[in-house]
């Protein structure tokens, strides 16, 4: 459990009452489902450029240069929350908050939970103690000064935080992060922890404090996991299986934590240079996120992920 009170975004355009109004109504949405289990739906705000497969050829400063391409689909993913009355949380990219200023503050304002995701999106192996202080004081300035909300929760860039970067774990911790969402619970080339636990639980970094982890979504069929939590996971299996893998969670009452990237959403977005594997990872099934998530907002209870958490014990510990 991270905390009894539950993140309120400090809107700038809403009265107390009114918000107020707003999550008792999602309340009332969320307790009328048939499973008692909320689950966390987290969505990483970047653009289709920012992901980790173009960082060698796309550079930083053609960013500026590049079609924005996300803001309609981060809308469309809100729209859909408030059809489904689910809340979900939104790890922004700082990078994107100038972009899409005015869409985060009604995102906020609706009682989402904005998290965050870094500044300018670098693979936490390519960084420094050092740097990844500056990125998330940069990060987390421009997201509370722009949006007017306080950010408790981090997820680094393509789930970096590894046993290699271990020492992510204790700059959010003396940046003031309560909870990180980073460390993927299997095998993987870009990022993973095999052995880390399923579900919620206490990260143990290098100098022995701990932080609050909520990994996302990996069933385990006899010695296998499989990653079943969003992305390309999501894109590639047939909804059915993250239906089941969330009917199994909500059999044990376990939070699961389940992502996706607003370029996810959009089959058109520009084809660049990569090589016919890579291609093939980041553009399959483009086309089906959008059904799938409107078939599991449908079906299941989503929250954010700081509801989530204070609503379940947090004991179990792990060490990186
Ligand atoms: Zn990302």
């Amino acid at each position: 459990m991270i905390s009894s009170t539950p993140v309120q975004p400090r809107s700038l355009e809403r009265s107390s009452s009114e918000k107020r109004a707003v999550d008792a109504a999602i309340d009332r949405a969320l307790d009328s489902r048939s499973t008692s289990t909320r689950f966390c739906l987290s969505i990483d705000v970047e653009e289709y450029f920012h992901a980790e497969v173009f960082a060698r050829s796309v550079s930083k400063e053609s960013w500026e240069t590049r079609q924005c391409r996300a803001a309609p689909f981060v809308e469309r993913i809100a729209a859909m929350l408030a059809e489904t009355g689910n809340r979900a949380t939104f790890f922004v990219l700082g990078w994107c908050v100038p972009r899409m200023r005015s869409l985060l503050r009604d995102i906020a304002a609706a009682g989402h939970e904005i998290a965050c995701h870094g500044q300018m999106h670098d693979h936490l192996s390519r960084m420094t103690p050092t740097t990844l202080t500056a990125d998330l004081r940069r990060a987390r300035g421009v997201i509370e000064d722009t949006l007017g909300c306080r950010t408790i929760g981090y997820r680094a860039p393509t789930f970096s935080i590894t046993r290699k970067t271990a020492w992510a774990l204790d700059v959010l911790l003396e940046t003031g992060f309560e909870y990180d969402a980073s460390i993927f619970p299997i095998r993987h080339d870009r990022y993973g922890v095999p052995d880390a636990p399923l579900g919620p639980f206490r990260a143990i970094a290098p100098s022995g404090r701990s932080i609050v982890e909520f990994p996302p979504m990996v069933r385990r069929i006899g010695p296998l996991r499989l990653p079943v939590g969003g992305g390309g996971y999501l894109r590639l299996l047939p909804g059915a299986i993250v239906a089941r893998a969330l009917r199994h969670c909500a059999a044990q009452e376990a939070p699961a934590m389940l992502y996706l990237h607003p370029w996810e959403l959009d089959p058109d977005q520009p084809r660049l240079p990569l090589r016919r594997m890579a291609q093939w990872r980041h553009r399959v099934n483009l086309h089906t996120t959008e059904r799938k998530l409107g078939d599991l907002l449908k079906r299941f209870r989503f929250d954010t992920a700081a509801r989530v958490l204070a609503g379940v014990p947090v004991t179990k510990c792990f060490k990186l």
